[in-house]
């Protein structure tokens, strides 16, 4: 079937969709302003160009596609046969001409939105498997998009910053984060002090914690791992104020 329409009518989920397609706007917007000659420029993530940034949000549109068509048909169909397979993809998309690397990018996200969009109301209920291997309801994977477009139009290092991505996706982002910090225990001594939210997270029974403080956008910056501006610390973990580095959570 083919709809113009969301075939959901849940509210929660056209606003994940929503917030979703704006991400998706955002990082077409930042990667359309760049030439084709600063695509082979440094990305913020450690080895990768902005040619890979944009091969990777493009495959994982595809690979998020995977999972609606699982969804839809109770087909298995994973994301990526391995992590080795999509590290592969990546490493080869990213030697794309830049008219394959942008259409790559547009063709990509345009699939993964009709995927959603003639996605019938009670498929969205049906579980499917992230390459962490997490069983999830397909509706999760609109987060899971979300989440990437949002966060790597900020990668591609050429003026998006945490400032503008939304409250609500900051706020889920550091949920997941500090989530993955407290399954893996590595948040042990570790309190987040987000000053404009009025909120304490982390390792708030420590007797003797590192505190991490600053705004929203800074917290979930340093948080992600993307550096240290816009946030104070205290506590045995910094020496001479410096800020220490947040622990992993990919
Ligand atoms: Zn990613």
């Amino acid at each position: 079937m083919v709809a113009r329409h969301d075939q959901t009518r849940d509210p929660e989920l056209l606003a994940a969709l929503l917030q979703a397609r704006r991400g998706t706007a955002f990082f077409a917007r930042k990667l359309n302003e760049l030439s084709d000659a600063e695509l082979d420029g440094d990305s913020l993530l450690p080895g990768w160009t902005r040619r890979h940034i944009t091969a990777h949000i493009g495959y994982n549109a595809r690979a998020i596609a995977r999972l609606i068509e699982w969804a839809a048909t109770g087909v298995e169909t994973p994301m990526y046969p391995s992590t080795d397979v999509r590290d592969h993809e990546i490493a080869f998309g990213a030697t794309l001409s830049p008219i394959a690397l942008r259409h790559l990018f547009d063709h990509s996200a345009v699939h993964l939105n009709v995927e959603w969009r003639d996605l019938p109301e009670d498929a969205w209920h049906h579980t499917v498997r992230t390459i962490q291997g997490r069983e999830v309801p397909a509706t999760e994977t609109v987060w899971m998009r979300s989440r990437e477009v949002w966060m790597h139009a900020v990668d591609l290092d050429n003026g998006a910053v945490f400032r503008d991505i939304p409250v609500p996706v900051l706020e889920r982002l550091l949920n997941d984060i500090t989530g993955a910090w407290k399954t893996r225990g590595t948040d042990k001594d570790l309190v987040l002090k987000v000053t404009d939210r009025d909120l304490t997270l982390g390792d708030t029974a420590a007797a003797s914690p590192t505190v991490v403080s600053g705004p929203l956008p800074a917290v979930v910056e340093w948080s992600a791992g993307r550096g240290t501006s816009g946030v104070t610390a205290v506590g045995p973990r910094t020496t001479n104020g410096t800020v220490p580095a947040a622990p992993k959570w990919i």
